[in-house]
């Protein structure tokens, strides 16, 4: 952990802070009141976007209030599974930044945003089946922290014509961000204003993108939070865990991974455990509440044959796969997903009974998250049986506050459980015959059924499988054959040129 305990004499480059800060709210003015264009700040709630947000807040302060005309957007992405300590402190820092605005007369407007229910963690992961995210399967930063802040910024975009960003990115984050920030630095159009490379009619201004971790540190202790949010609290946070990034707004690929940093969210399984989260339960004793939040991530962590055990052999369109002569598997078994449910729902319901007053109401899944979920299920995998409803009454004790689907449904739970038994333990034969009832009744209202046939067609090729061992040799089969017929076919024009000697 950085602390401001460093010699004044190496910070600043010598300089007084009071002299860095006064020149900096000058520059923040003068860009303010250059133009028209709007300000989108991106704040996460971590110590470097509060040093910037602090900046532009003094300098506005400080300016006339007829001056103080242009709307400074304050953007605050949720993923909806972010570490729940930190949740609830940017929740209560909007709160304290609007009430505080409205009072000193500020044009500055905090917007909570979260992603869309097709894009939430676990929409995704139970809902759809999605694996747990890894390097080269990472889903969720697009989808839950990118999306919302650059449509966000699109919208303001599309509103002004412009609009400029402004980050607390600092070239000492990480070297991929220096490089970045070098290769825009050349197209600079003045001092800390750069071209935004995602979005078209954007800048980027990075006021504090010199300064180092104590540096940020010194500001946030010498000067008083200008929202009235305590700085104490937020090394406090900081100091409960134990490294020292903070995860960043996200709005492109180069910022480094949140998996990587020290607030991500709590599910995360890019990093090999979630320090943050083990060092605030380690660390402080009224935080204990998290460890069932903690179990979860790590059960999620699972790899290797354990985690092929629980996700399809099959593809999410279907097919059987392979890379080289291995299977490349699907999504999430049903099992898999209701597992996943019933332990999400049981942390839920263990945290809001025995954790402080504070999480008494915390939603580790939304209720529209678990609609569609449901949604999901029954329409989309043709689980029909409709097990949602049954698993939320047994993880909470409480019925789950949707209406029945029976009257969409071909068979009800009951004659779906007659199945499963006349299946005699078969899974692939029941989740097949259970597939094909559903294709025809959903072409069976329908005045032209074309597509009827061939809904059948595919859903007999995915299930005509005995097992997956079965389904192993078939693929490498139709690969072998494909590979034959690839060897007899007469060379192309460019591959004869390319057997040809020099
Ligand atoms: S913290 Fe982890 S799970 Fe969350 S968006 Fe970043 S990489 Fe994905």
């Amino acid at each position: 952990m950085s602390t401001p305990t460093a010699d004044a004499r190496l910070l600043f480059a010598g300089r007084p802070i009071r002299e860095v800060v006064d020149e900096l709210t000058q520059e923040i003015r003068e860009l303010y009141t250059a133009d028209e264009v709007p300000w989108v700040v991106g704040y996460s709630g971590g110590k470097d976007s509060t040093a910037v947000l602090q900046l532009v807040w003094t300098a506005l302060r400080e300016l006339p209030a007829e001056q103080r005309t242009k709307p400074v957007y304050v953007i605050s992405t949720d993923t909806l599974v972010e570490n729940p300590v930190v949740a609830l402190w940017v929740t209560r820092s909007l709160e304290s930044m609007r009430a505080a605005a409205a009072e000193q007369g500020l044009p500055i407007e905090p917007h909570r945003l979260t992603p869309e229910l097709k894009d939430t963690f676990w929409v995704n992961l139970i809902g759809r089946g999605y694996p747990a995210p890894r390097p080269k399967f990472r889903w969720c930063t697009e989808r839950m922290k990118i999306r919302p802040s650059n449509s966000f910024i699109r919208r303001v975009v599309r509103r002004h014509g412009e609009a400029i960003l402004v980050l607390g990115i600092r070239k000492q984050e990480s070297q991929a961000r220096a490089r970045a920030m070098a290769r825009h630095e050349k197209r600079r159009v003045q001092e800390r204003l750069s071209p935004n490379a995602n979005l078209p009619n954007s800048l980027v201004y990075s006021p504090i993108e010199d300064w180092s971790n104590q540096e940020v540190w010194v500001f946030l202790e010498q000067v008083a939070n200008a929202w009235g949010h305590s700085n104490t609290e937020l090394k406090a946070m900081y100091m409960s865990a134990s490294e020292d990034q903070e995860c960043p707004l996200v709005v492109d690929n180069t910022t480094p991974s949140c998996g990587d940093s020290r607030f991500g969210c709590w599910t995360c399984t890019l990093v090999e455990k979630d320090k943050s989260m083990v060092a605030m339960v380690n660390n402080v004793e009224e935080r204990k509440w998290m460890t069932p939040l903690m179990e979860l991530r790590d059960k999620l962590d699972v790899t290797g044959e354990e985690e092929h055990k629980l996700r399809d052999f099959r593809r999410m369109n279907g097919s059987v796969q392979l890379f080289g002569e291995r299977i490349i598997h699907g999504p999430y078994t049903q099992e898999a997903r209701e597992t996943w449910l019933r332990d999400l729902l049981e942390a839920q319901t263990w945290v809001r009974a025995n954790g402080p007053e504070e999480v008494r109401d915390l939603e580790l899944v939304t209720m529209e998250e678990l609609h569609e979920i449901r949604r999901q299920w029954v329409f989309e995998k043709h689980e029909v049986e409709d097990s949602l409803p049954r698993i939320y009454r047994a993880t909470t004790g409480e019925d789950f506050p949707g209406r029945p689907l029976d009257e969409h449904l071909t068979l009800g739970a009951d004659e779906m459980d007659l199945l499963r038994e006349a299946c005699e333990g078969d899974d692939l034969l029941f989740s097949t015959a259970r597939e094909l009832l559903e294709v025809e009744r959903k072409f069976r209202t329908m005045t032209r059924r074309s597509g009827l046939f061939e809904a059948l067609e595919r859903t007999v090729k995915n299930g005509f499988f005995e097992n997956k061992e079965d389904a192993h040799a078939y693929a490498l089969q139709k690969k072998k054959l494909r590979d034959q017929i690839a060897d007899h076919l007469p060379l192309t024009d460019e591959e004869e040129d390319a057997d040809a000697p020099a």
